[in-house]
């Protein structure tokens, strides 16, 4: 009798937020069956998956504005999605919850090649961008490896990355402008379309907010011209202390290279059989490091890479030749991730960043964790950027492996808050690291977080439960940021 009773409730609940969304939004664009929600029930981090109650797919900013007055009138919490690429779970669906899909905004807006920039609904996938922009000599630089897929919207939420933004600027180095809705319906612009916007720096706040703060519905980004040439260098090392140390040396030689990446044995082994790439199988790691530029600019950066990385210890240089060359060197690093699926069943992507000279330490360190938990792990990342993508491979249908897995990638965390680095790079907290917050943060920075998001988001409706600790979670997790031997949160009780 409970159980049918609860049934009824849910339903009728859903028909309520249903009937809401029907009326601002055109037919086909609510789906509630399962056969239909079905498809948004993970992101990248597909381990975790959860039905939603709804999902809205409005096609222009009128229509999201409809979607979330009427959810903030039914008090429905409300998580964005653009194309679901995201690796820490931010897209994961809320129960009883609605999914505001971005895959109707899809309109590149503008294109100002005189002024260098593009406007743009938030559901256009980042290359797009570049591919509109390259007849007219231009590009747009922040480049995650997923940007075939991954949309706009999704970048500035997550201030994503990629191999070009050590040169070029993360996500928040690269938009201007943006349009966005709150919670209350209310369409706020943030940024300019000048270099500097007059008041606090809001679009700075707003870029890595993990869709907690609003939803976008229109980005403004710079553009900027396409480099005459581009060459890369692939360096081999005996061991992953020496890989890293060249690495630091590079941009200690006050290099800033285009691209500066690093693969382990396990990585180079893993996906050379999946693209052929020419890859030295048997260094313990090799370097990727790009330069671009005019034809001299090329040339003399090359040789003064080709120098540092001697004089650093490494055993092998290789210089691509033409573009085909380039491609093929780069192509290995780009399909690591779909390469990690050929050898294993699941693989857990991490996402850590550390100061460059703690790579080899850090490294070593995951080496002895991968005894610890049994299980391996395959290091392909921005080295430059001291950003870490630790691939932990594991097989979700074993509950224990699973479970190791989890612990595995905790523990890489804390090593990395340990160096003086950080729990993110690039890929968000969402879910995924959520726990690690309470090791990095203290009470103040969290409360301080929280100010924000009621500031922007009164109700707390927009993806809650994402990103920001509660206090009891961290003394639930049982893990909370000690500073100076100071236990915090000693009010709590610990389990
Ligand atoms: C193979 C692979 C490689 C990857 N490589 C990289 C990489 O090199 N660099 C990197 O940074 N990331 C990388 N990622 C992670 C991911 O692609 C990025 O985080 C990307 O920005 C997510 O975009 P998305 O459109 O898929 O967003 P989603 O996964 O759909 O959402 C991500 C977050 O953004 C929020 N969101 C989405 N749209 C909006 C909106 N309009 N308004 C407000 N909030 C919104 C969501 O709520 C969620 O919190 C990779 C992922 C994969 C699978």
């Amino acid at each position: 009798m409970n159980i049918q009773q609860n049934l009824t409730s849910d339903t009728t609940r859903q028909r309520e937020v249903v009937d809401a969304l029907n009326a601002v939004l055109p037919k086909g664009a609510v789906l509630f069956n399962e056969e239909d929600t079905r498809p948004y029930e993970c992101d990248g981090l597909s381990a975790y998956r959860q039905l939603p109650m709804v999902v809205a797919l409005p096609e222009n900013e009128e229509q999201v504005v409809g979607v979330l007055k009427a959810c903030h009138r039914l008090k429905v919490p409300i998580v964005p999605r653009g194309a679901g690429t995201g690796l820490s779970g931010g897209a994961l669906p809320i129960a009883e919850g609605v999914v505001l899909s971005t895959a109707r905004l899809n309109r590149i807006l503008k294109m100002d090649s005189y002024a260098r920039t593009a406007v743009v609904q938030p559901g256009v996938r980042n290359i797009s961008i570049s591919e509109a922009a390259a007849p007219h000599g231009l590009y747009y630089a922040p480049d995650p490896s997923s940007q075939i897929a991954c949309t706009i919207g999704g970048n500035v939420a997550e201030n994503s990355g990629g191999v070009h933004c050590l040169k070029y600027g993360l996500t928040v180095h690269n938009v201007m402008r943006i349009r966005m809705v709150t919670i209350s319906g209310e369409v706020v612009e943030l940024g300019n379309e000048a270099l500097d916007a007059a008041g606090f720096d809001l679009l700075a706040v707003f870029i890595g907010s993990e869709g907690m703060l609003g939803i976008v519905t229109e980005v403004t980004v710079r553009l900027i011209p396409k480099p005459q040439q581009a060459r890369v260098i692939m360096a081999s090392f005996n061991d992953v202390v020496t890989g890293g140390n060249a690495v630091a040396d590079i941009i200690a030689a006050g290099i800033i290279p285009a691209g500066l990446e690093m693969m382990d044995r396990t990585s180079s082994r893993m996906v050379e059989p999946f693209v052929h790439a020419g890859y030295d199988i048997d260094a313990a790691a090799l370097l990727l490091c790009e330069s671009d530029g005019n034809i001299e600019e090329v040339e003399d950066e090359i040789l003064r890479m080709e120098a540092v990385l001697q004089h650093s210890g490494a055993t092998a240089i290789t210089v691509s030749q033409n573009e085909a060359e380039r491609l093929k060197f780069w192509s290995g690093r780009k399909n690591a991730f779909p390469a990690a699926g050929r050898i294993s069943p699941d693989y857990y992507c991490m996402d850590g960043t550390i100061p460059r000279k703690e790579l080899g330490r850090v490294l070593l360190g995951i080496e002895e964790m991968e005894k610890k938990y049994g299980l391996r792990c395959a290091n392909v990342f921005h080295a430059g950027d001291g950003n870490l993508h630790p691939l932990i491979l594991f097989d979700a249908n074993n509950a224990d492996e699973f479970h190791r897995a989890e612990l595995f990638g905790e523990e890489i965390l804390e090593l990395c808050v340990e160096v003086g680095g950080t729990i993110t790079g690039e890929h968000g907290v969402g879910l995924e690291k959520i726990n690690s917050m309470c090791v990095q943060f203290s009470r103040e920075e969290l409360d301080a977080f929280f100010a924000v998001k009621r500031a922007f988001d009164p109700p707390q409706l927009l993806n809650p439960t994402k990103a920001i600790p509660t206090l009891h979670r961290c003394a639930e997790h049982g893990k909370m940021h000690v500073r100076k031997g100071e236990l915090k949160f000693s009010d709590l009780p610990r389990f």
